[in-house]
């Protein structure tokens, strides 16, 4: 298998009551598990099979299509879990919080401005913190779009599918958004994130 599903990083039932039990059960029982099974299929017998995942996805990304669509997901997935943590949320540890205030104007604005980022992303997508060597800055992408292939540096993700919050929050995007950066969000994740 050139891909597996990587095990949550806590319980399932680790986020609530922000992120239901349920709504993880499927998410990555269902919606990630399938894209990595996809994706094992579609590599099979091609030059992506047995590549590194970041390596695989760039390739792919040349092609486009059903190979990168479910490449790109396994991977904003392996990216969205991680930037969660139960008890999350709060700010950035230094100075990734200095560099936040400074690209942002404050720590507040970043958030709300992360929150209308996912929320003007029309459809199903992402919203980023990310590193361009260095600079921060808040990108919304498409589908399983990543900033990976633009050589930007993922800090912090937040899946804006449907999928992500429809159980808990039904059609209320920006309650689950909001949630997300004040409660959840894994900064100790994101500032190892930017050292690296
Ligand atoms: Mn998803």
């Amino acid at each position: 298998m050139t891909f597996t599903l990587p095990q949550l990083p806590y319980d399932k039932a680790a986020l609530e009551p922000h992120i239901s039990a349920q709504t993880l059960e499927f998410h990555h029982g269902k919606h990630h598990n399938a894209y990595v099974t996809k994706a094992n299929e579609l590599v099979k017998g091609t030059p992506l099979e047995g590549l590194p995942l970041e390596k695989a996805l760039i390739e792919a990304h040349k092609q486009g299509g059903a190979a990168f669509n479910n490449i790109g997901q396994i991977y904003n997935h392996n990216l969205f879990w991680k930037s969660m943590t139960p008890n999350g949320g709060g700010v950035a540890p230094a100075p990734l919080a200095d560099k936040i205030n400074e690209a942002f104007g404050s720590f507040d604005k970043f958030k709300e401005q992360f929150v209308a980022g996912g929320m003007g992303q029309f459809g199903s997508g992402w919203v980023w913190l990310v590193s361009d060597k260095g600079k921060l800055e808040i990108v919304k992408t498409a589908n399983a779009e990543t900033p990976l292939t633009e050589g930007k540096t993922p800090l912090l993700v937040c899946d804006v599918w449907e999928h992500a919050y429809y159980l808990d929050y039904q059609n209320r995007r920006a309650d689950f958004l909001k949630v997300f950066i004040e409660k959840l969000a894994n900064w100790t994740f994101a500032a190892e994130a930017y050292k690296a």
